[in-house]
């Protein structure tokens, strides 16, 4: 059997797991548009069990559009800290605002992509989901579906590519009488069964309809080209003097991390090379960087320079400034 020759059938098999094995998700027990857009703009680069937290914290502060819209900013930032990618958070925040603005409010996937920080799987996972709109989601997850169910060996150069070549099928098979369901079943599938080191073919509800199962190609699919691996080296400073810390406030204007404190760091400072002990050493990736960070505690000599954004922060104002996670670790 095929999906894309039998969508009927797919779709039924596909919606008659979700039922059952849907996992028990608050945006899904107790569902709103508002709680779907949140989701969505938590869910991009986050795991569900890590945004869980954020996301029931998130909804006690801030328990709707008209809410969100009235926070200032640097709330809504420190309700953010710890999930990183704070562009996220900047657009959550613009979107309220621009939604309550909006007359009439959008309905489809393509007046959703208006408003800030949503592009195509978004506005497609939010008009479907909250609005019932026939529009298939395709994210990482349904390409792996996809492109094992059809055996599609082929080589993509990037998500995107992968993306767009699927995208014809994810509309095929779409469940347009229930595209939220639907859509949120094929993630779910994705986060949970047809999993991209180790796929759980055997308990898998469409594993009738996919070819690479039967192939046994399901491991090397989809083949999309690795970004190679680049090796960023930072040194930071910690001064402490007279119970304050000296951190960096990233400037407002700034492309990333805006508003944000984080320890003064080498590529920003002329630092003196040997300026005193190792405190620790951290390693850790993003996207295809792996950023090796090294804390040296130091007097306030050892940095030349001086900037306006340069800050004694107390440690009692620590818990109050927003810091990207690995600093507050
Ligand atoms: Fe994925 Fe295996 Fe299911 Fe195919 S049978 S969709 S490879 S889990």
């Amino acid at each position: 059997m095929s999906p894309l020759s039998q969508p009927e059938a797919f779709r039924q098999a596909l919606a008659d797991w979700y039922r059952t094995a849907q996992r028990p998700l608050p945006w899904r027990t107790d569902p709103s548009l508002y709680k779907t857009v949140v989701s969505e703009f938590m869910a991009q680069q986050t795991q569900i069990k890590t945004m869980l937290p954020y996301f029931n914290r998130w909804l006690q502060r801030f328990p709707d559009f008209d809410t969100l819209a009235a926070a200032p900013r640097e709330e809504v930032l420190k309700h953010w800290e710890g999930l990183g990618y704070y562009s996220r958070a900047r657009n959550l925040h613009r979107l309220a605002r621009e939604y309550l603005a909006l007359d009439p409010k959008p309905r489809t996937a393509e007046e959703w992509q208006a408003l800030p920080g949503i592009g195509p799987y978004t506005s497609a996972a939010i008009s479907s989901i909250a609005q019932n709109f026939p529009a298939a989601v395709v994210d990482g997850n349904v390409v792996r579906i996809l492109a094992r169910l059809t055996n599609d060996t082929r080589r993509f150069k990037h998500n995107s590519e992968a993306v767009k070549a699927v995208t014809p099928a994810a509309m095929t098979v779409l469940n347009s009488a229930a595209p939220g369901h639907h859509n949120q079943a094929m993630m779910e599938l994705g986060a949970t069964v047809c999993l991209k080191h180790k796929p759980l073919c055997t308990v898998c509800p469409v594993v009738h309809f996919c070819h690479s199962a039967a192939r046994g190609t399901s491991a090397s699919i989809p083949d999309i080209q690795r970004k190679a691996t680049q090796a960023v080296a930072i040194d930071r400073l910690w001064i402490l003097a007279s119970g304050k810390l000296l951190l960096y406030r990233i400037p407002d204007d700034a492309r990333q991390l805006a508003g944000q404190y984080e320890l003064p760091a080498s590529t920003q400072f002329p630092i003196t090379p040997t300026f005193g002990k190792v405190l620790a050493t951290k390693t850790r990736g993003i996207t295809n960087k792996r950023i090796k960070e090294t804390i040296y505690q130091a007097p306030a000599s050892a940095l030349h320079s001086q900037s306006s954004n340069l800050q004694w922060i107390t440690l009692e104002q620590l818990d109050r400034i927003t810091l990207s996670g690995p600093h507050r670790r």
